[in-house]
């Protein structure tokens, strides 16, 4: 079995042999990896069950960061949408976003949490597997299949562009994330390897440009609260793409101008933290409160 790394070959060879993204991406890791396919399995299991440990606990703790910008907002959520009906984002959504802010709160904490692809962006793929998991009862075994799914994206994508604010943007980090839970979100509802696909790229394609510019230099402003959004971008993406709307630039060149915007984006908008929110007048009260200088 040769390496994959464009989605167009993806799609090439799982629509050849008759299997869905998860299969073949699974095969593949087994042979990258010396392993056999149980264990590739095994392996996504025991990382799906650390991010269902890092929900919990960043459910159950509420306290601000030491820098005091975040650690309460998940809670807030929680309040929002427990026990209350008639929301525009009761039930599903409400959920999502949620999750992926106590992911991202309990990141910020120094917990344990599953980088996918980066810390900074930990709590996308997760809160969108976890929560159609308990929505609609998927399986561990059906969740594992869209872990695998979403891996698929990252890999494709990392293999073109480097996945790190610092390289890329928020685009590369967030973004993919978000591009990797639209794909597992489509592999849960059983849309086409297309579907697949698309829905990735539909949702990569709407962060184009997404900067890196945290408050401080640290993973959290605006990190925690664009995890929450982008988990639901993914929601949006994949539903579109479920309803049959494709991009009409082809997936691996929306990849080349992700990319390419990378690129062009100044230095100082890519986790340097000389521009944009960072460079606020409130950021840098907070950033010299924090460093005492
Ligand atoms: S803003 Fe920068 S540090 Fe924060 S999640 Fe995005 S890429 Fe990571």
């Amino acid at each position: 079995m040769e390496n994959i790394v464009s989605f167009s070959q993806l799609l090439e060879y799982s629509n050849q042999h008759d299997k869905r993204i998860y299969q073949v991406m699974q095969g593949l890791e087994a042979y990258m990896l010396e392993k056999n396919e149980d264990q590739v399995r095994n392996l996504t299991l025991r990382n799906l069950k650390t991010m269902k440990s890092s929900i919990e606990k960043g459910l159950s703790v509420s306290s601000l960061s030491p820098s005091g910008m975040s650690g309460l907002d998940a809670h807030k959520l929680l309040k929002r949408y427990e026990n209350s009906s008639n929301l525009p984002f009761n039930g599903l959504l409400g959920r999502i976003m949620t999750y992926s802010v106590a992911i991202s709160e309990e990141n910020q904490r120094m917990g344990k949490i599953v980088a996918c692809p980066t810390a900074g962006s930990c709590g996308i793929v997760p809160a969108v597997i976890v929560s159609y998991g308990q929505e609609y009862g998927f399986s561990e075994e059906q969740q594992v299949n869209a872990l695998i799914t979403a891996g698929a994206t990252g890999k494709i994508i990392a293999q073109q562009m480097h996945l790190a604010g610092a390289v890329a943007g928020c685009q590369a980090e967030c973004g993919v994330a978000s591009a990797m839970a639209a794909s597992a979100a489509v592999e849960l509802m059983r849309g086409t390897n297309d579907q697949i696909v698309h829905a990735a790229i539909l949702a990569l394609k709407n962060v184009m440009g997404l900067v890196c510019d945290p408050v401080a230099g640290l993973v959290e402003v605006p990190c925690i609260k664009r995890n929450g959004f982008m988990a639901v971008h993914a929601v949006s993406a994949s539903e579109m793409a479920l309803a049959g709307v494709q991009s009409v630039v082809p997936p691996d060149e929306v990849v080349q101008a992700v990319k390419q915007v990378g690129v062009l984006m100044s230095p100082m908008l890519k986790e340097s933290s000389e521009a944009g929110l960072a460079a606020t007048e409130s950021a840098k009260t907070i950033t010299r409160e924090f460093f005492k200088f």
